[in-house]
């Protein structure tokens, strides 16, 4: 074994030699994989082997599919096979939800190349004959679905590293990781240590345990999972001579089941409600090839629905059951990247479905190693996106209502009860006694709506418009009108100080720093020049002589800035930066009244002038010590109050006190997002992510080129040059009951004209035509998707995708923000844009300016 290394990759499951496999493609060839027993020694090796392209996240679905596509490549370069079989696949809705469901589905795939289709239960029986078809309503078929030999891909991916110069240790164990001042990394094994500049966790069931062994608690917990195998078919070899087809995959969301052919009999998986964790708390390092003693019990509930659903596989004697522990993170999406607070720690694990997404991980994390960005935009499985609240109880928790609901549908109106609540404001139970509907941000509670007085505070869970509609529209109604107030803890916040904190966040940061007293909103850009940050900015006074700037964002990305922030931090220790996380919390007053409310709290003078649009002030409110941005997310006259917790309650109760006069109203994170939306306003990690550049994101006014050479200036003035490609923009939608959620297609009756190819950029597939400019696409769809059928017409296509949206309360407009080619981006034609909102196309306009306060008089009053 070699002593150094540029990489060292630790565990040798499909993670690991996918990991390895795509770090020598890069030109990495100085790299070591180190597994502890043989390959596949952890979950891999008694895997189902089954593959599909499908996730809730349509980032990670694109991923999946670069997975299923790398398996020819591999087989190549190895020469080992990894037996597939795409067979291809059906979900199974068995109500018209799970049908909604599947068009939501279905309709996302439209921008992402995806190529599903709706079909009718009989036409899934076809292909799946087991089954009873009147247990269903409808069913979706996804062509890039099937199986394969866990071990043989595994192999082969290490075949395949090997041959490009990759070196894998086996039967040898990292025992302990240091790091030296220089940042070296000291790799303990048991046959020596090796040194080297990266260290990647892929240890699968083990991954908690190589995370402690650098202070890490990663959110990962095993389960165990139980498939059953039956004895040979006649009914199986019947349909394979008849038809000369293997039968197809099948997901039946009602059982929590998949279901496929194995060899000539079948194999049927339970994700069950009654699921068990398998060594909660650390994983025993003498755990071996074995497999855990199955518990037909627990799994008897779904197998009833099975046999119902499948009567075919009942007659059928079981040959064997494996029951196996695998991995998961609280959401179900692996682990990925680079772990804030380290250098060079990178993490690969919580892979719950590595044949579907190992390859995908390989690459995104490769990427990043190699060329500092993963190159897509993973988000939804970046190690960054939980906080420090996910410990080890909270982890358990909601690994296990993930896994007991893995193939249930997650409502967009949808909060999970599991773990909670966690993180709480001291007004938490005033807000419960305000009859307050609570969300869960990023582990806090926060209010979401008011339920009226008498009434259950509860959401009726629905892909329509649901019973928080009408007290919504309260909320905005009274803050438009008059005043309303809201917590706003939820809110990401640092404080960075230091001689040269300006200096600081200009090279960061695309807009000028603001002068003391002022606040300036700025997106922040990776190298690549796209977005990775938008933030409210305020320059405070200096103390003890060091310049101060307070800095608000994303909640739910304060890791992922982090991260980016300490990359940055200069090395001598000069700029600090703070976060507060819970330590400072706030409050929003919003509104026409809002300035005379908060003139009886203060005394200082607040008047227009005095206390203008974008100012801050450190003053006190109601006798509390406070910070305030005389500013809102709403887009009106309005404040944010930031205090210590221990002043939330005396603030907001003064709050209250005062604001009986003027008519004040509490309302929640809903109504604040509803009253984003007619301002046009766009929100972080929906309009605005890594995959999108500043001038698409429609921030033009915020970009400074000309100030500073700031990270990703470059490609941003190249964007500029050139001109976006795309343009965020919003839409007012004719929406009868149901409003966007995020993801549907946007089409434009485009007739022969040619805007381009339309892409997700980062290499995200277009909607795909034919010669004739027809799209691609099978004709059976299932009842309800006529919409589906009639658009292929030539004259109107996918030219772009929604991002968010929702009901305007206070315009009274279904409105929806997206992305479009720029050329169509400022065409308010009626007539030109649908969008397809539950298997339904919409007409939509764009509207350039917003329909709430245009000129912005409001705010600046
Ligand atoms: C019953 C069952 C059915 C499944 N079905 C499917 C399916 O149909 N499709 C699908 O995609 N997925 C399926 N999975 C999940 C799949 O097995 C996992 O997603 C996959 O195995 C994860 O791979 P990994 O490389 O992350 O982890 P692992 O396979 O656990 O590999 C981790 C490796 O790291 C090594 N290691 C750990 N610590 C150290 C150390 N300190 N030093 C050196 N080496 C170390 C271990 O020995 C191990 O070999 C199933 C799992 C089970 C249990």
């Amino acid at each position: 074994m070699k002593s150094h290394a540029k990489a060292v990759v630790i565990g040798g499951g499909v993670v690991g030699c996918s990991v390895l496999y795509h770090l020598a493609k890069s030109g990495w060839t100085d790299i070591m994989l180190i597994e502890r027993s043989e390959l596949t020694s952890g979950s891999s090796w008694h895997a189902a082997g089954g593959f599909h392209t499908l996730n809730g996240d349509p980032n990670v679905a694109k991923l999946q599919a670069y997975t299923v596509q790398l398996y020819k490549e591999i087989e190549e370069i190895s020469g080992q096979s990894c037996s597939l079989h795409l067979t291809g696949g059906v979900m199974m809705a068995d109500t018209p939800e799970r049908m909604d469901f599947l068009r939501l589905a279905h309709a996302k795939g439209r921008y992402l190349g995806m190529d599903t289709e709706l079909i009718t239960p009989s036409e899934a029986k076809a292909m799946f004959p087991l089954m009873d078809e009147t247990n269903f309503v409808g069913a979706m078929w996804d062509p890039v679905e099937g199986h394969l030999d866990p071990s043989g891909t595994t192999h082969a991916y290490a075949k395949a590293a090997r041959k490009l110069g990759a070196e894998i240790v086996l039967r040898n164990r990292v025992v302990e990781l240091t790091q030296e001042v220089d940042g070296t990394w000291n790799v303990v094994t048991e046959q020596g240590t090796v040194k080297a500049e990266h260290v990647v966790n892929c240890g699968g069931l083990w991954a908690r345990e190589i995370g402690r062994m650098v202070g890490v608690e990663l959110p990962v917990l095993a389960m165990e999972h139980m498939y059953l195998l039956t004895e040979p078919m006649p009914e199986v070899e019947e349909f394979n001579k008849s038809t000369g087809r293997e039968m197809i995959g099948v997901l039946d969301f009602k059982g929590e089941i998949y279901t496929r052919q194995e060899r000539n009999g079948i194999l049927l998986g339970t994700y069950e409600k009654a699921c068990k964790p398998w060594s909660p708390v650390s994983t025993p390092w003498d755990f071996g090839h074995e497999l855990l003693q199955p518990d037909i019990d627990r799994i008897a509930p779904s197998l009833e629905i099975g046999f119902k659903h499948f009567p075919g596989i009942e007659k059928a004697g079981i040959k064997q059951i494996i029951n196996g522990p695998f991995t998961f993170a609280l959401d179900g999406n692996p682990l990925v990247g680079p772990v804030q607070g380290l250098t060079n720690f990178w993490c690969a694990c919580a892979v719950m479905a590595g044949f579907s997404q190992g390859g995908g991980v390989g690459l995104a994390l490769s990427n990043w190693m190699v060329h500092g960005d993963p190159g897509f935009d993973v988000w939804g499985m970046d190690v960054a996106r939980f906080g420090e609240w996910a410990t080890l109880r909270y982890t358990n928790a909601k690994v296990r209502e993930n896994y007991s609901r893995r193939f249930s549908i997650r409502f967009p109106n949808e909060e999970l009860p599991a773990a909670r609540p966690a993180q709480t404001t001291p007004l938490y139970d005033t807000m419960l006694a305000n009859n307050a509907v609570m969300g869960d941000s990023w582990g806090l509670e926060t209010p979401l709506w008011f339920a009226p007085r008498g009434s259950e505070p509860k959401d009726v869970v629905s892909f329509h418009r649901s019973n928080d509609f009408g007290a919504i529209s309260e909320e905005v109604r009274a803050t438009r009108e008059k005043v309303g107030v809201t917590e706003i803890a939820n809110f990401a916040k640092y404080e960075v100080s230091g001689p040269g904190a300006e200096d600081f966040l200009n090279r960061l940061m695309t807009n000028r720093m603001p002068k003391t007293g002022r606040i300036v909103l700025t997106p922040m850009l990776n190298e690549f020049g796209r977005l990775i940050g938008d933030f409210t900015i305020a320059k405070a006074g200096p103390r003890g002589g060091e310049e101060r700037f307070m800095i608000w964002g994303s909640s739910a990305a304060q890791k992922y800035h982090m991260r980016w922030f300490e990359k940055h931090l200069p090395k001598d220790g000069s700029i600090r930066i703070h976060r507060f996380d819970q330590t400072l919390v706030g409050l929003s007053i919003a509104g026409p009244k809002s300035r005379d409310l908060l003139q009886r709290l203060v005394d200082v003078d607040i008047s227009t002038k005095a206390f203008r649009f974008m100012d801050f002030r450190e003053m006190a409110v109601g006798g509390a010590p406070c910070m305030v941005n005389r500013i809102t997310y709403t887009g009106d006259l309005g404040y944010e109050i930031w205090m210590a917790p221990a002043y939330q309650r005396l603030v907001y109760k003064a709050i209250k006190e005062a604001g009986e006069e003027f008519g004040l109203v509490d309302f929640g994170m809903r109504a604040l997002l509803s009253m984003r939306l007619e301002k046009n306003f766009p929100t972080w990690f929906r309009e605005l992510r890594p995959i999108y550049g500043p001038f698409e994101g429609s921030m033009d006014r915020f970009i400074k080129l000309e100030k500073n050479d700031f990270i990703g200036r470059e490609a941003a003035a190249k964007e500029q040059a050139e001109g976006p490609k795309l343009r965020r923009v919003s839409f007012i939608v004719d929406a009868a009951d149901a409003d966007v959620m995020g993801d549907e297609p946007i089409w434009a009756k485009v007739g022969g004209k040619d805007y381009g190819t339309v892409e997700k950029p980062h290499g995200y597939g277009a909607p795909r035509f034919d010669a004739g400019g027809k799209e691609v696409r099978g004709s059976n769809a299932a009842e309800g998707a006529s919409a589906v059928r009639g658009i292929v017409d030539g004259d109107w296509r996918v030219v772009g995708w929604v991002t968010s949206g929702g009901y305007a309360h206070y315009v009274e407009k279904s409105m929806a923000q997206g992305y479009v080619p720029a050329a169509l981006a400022e065409n308010e034609s009626a007539g030109l844009f649908e969008i397809e909102i539950l298997g339904q196309r919409r007409p939509a306009r764009i509207n350039v300016e917003p329909p709430f306060d245009p000129s912005g008089e409001k705010m600046r009053t």
